[in-house]
């Protein structure tokens, strides 16, 4: 008799890396996950803008702004008591069970713009005593470091059922540079740090007795000159990528945003509501 294995997931999002873009650069990390399961385009629904707070709050609760009332970048007229994030729901769902969330944008994590989206907040780095410019490109590049520096941690000596943990650097370089070799870099560094998470779920004493489902996510694109918020394809695609227990590998499913709430319940064995718009990846 072997013990039942123990479900885990980890959302990992990279903020603005546009779909052809990533598909130019070197990712191995990623390419990785794609074999293990999937990674497909995704044209960021209708019902939203291509603007990070919309997107990223119908990742984290499954519905579209009609719902969960983020319009833009400001937080403030949420519905997020109504339509709880993913984390939130795990830990309601499931008496006990921790999860943890770090990025390096405030609203994420923090009371700022009428946020946190994950309900109790979580990581961010301080911002160093004297930094005026809180938009430097090398500020943020080591924001991003210390986010994963402290999430590998933390899967490596805490057993949280749930981690989502998102990078910023791409669409920062993105609006003060465009889509230039620095925003490519930026994106070969956010999976080098995919690579460092990994490789910390894979260093868990007990790693031979969890199954994990690893999602990578985007938001939105960027123009070529930087910026989003409209509707060309280069700001419309964006991609997910994941692998895991229900996922066949080679597998060619469509999926939306609001897919992942759905998809993550599901992989934990939790019950998710009639009315939600998305569905699991694999159905
Ligand atoms: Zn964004």
């Amino acid at each position: 008799m072997s013990a039942a294995r123990t479900q885990h997931v980890l959302i990992v999002g990279w903020d603005g890396v546009r779909d052809d873009v990533l598909r130019s650069v070197r990712t191995p990390h990623l390419d990785a996950l794609a074999a293990e399961g999937f990674l497909a385009t995704v044209r960021v629904h209708d019902a939203n803008p291509t603007i990070s707070g919309p997107v990223w709050s119908t990742m984290a609760t499954g519905v579209y702004r009609d719902r969960h009332g983020v319009h833009d970048n400001d937080f403030r007229r949420n519905a997020f008591d109504r339509h709880p994030d993913v984390l939130r729901r795990v830990r309601a769902a499931r008496p006990g069970a921790t999860t943890f969330a770090a990025g390096s944008w405030a609203p994420l994590v923090e009371e700022v713009s009428g946020g946190p989206l994950f309900h109790g907040g979580g990581y961010r780095p301080p911002i160093p005593a004297g930094v005026e410019n809180t938009d430097d490109l090398d500020l943020i590049a080591a924001m991003d470091d210390a986010v994963t520096s402290r999430v590998a941690r933390e899967l490596l000596a805490h057993d949280h059922t749930a981690v989502f943990v998102y990078e910023l650097l791409p669409d920062m370089v993105g609006h003060t540079e465009g889509v230039t070799d620095r925003y490519r870099a930026a994106i070969e560094g956010c999976d080098e740090q995919l690579g460092v998470l990994r490789a910390a779920i894979d260093a868990r004493p007990m790693r031979g007795d969890e199954d994990w489902t690893v999602i990578v996510l985007t938001d939105h694109g960027h123009r070529d000159a930087g910026h989003h918020g409209g509707d060309s394809d280069e700001e419309r695609l964006a991609w997910i990528a994941a692998a895991g227990p229900g996922i066949r590998p080679g597998a060619q499913p469509t999926v939306d945003h609001a897919d992942v709430l759905p998809h993550v319940l599901s992989a934990l064995g939790l019950p998710a509501d009639d009315d939600l718009p998305g569905h699991p990846f694999s159905s």
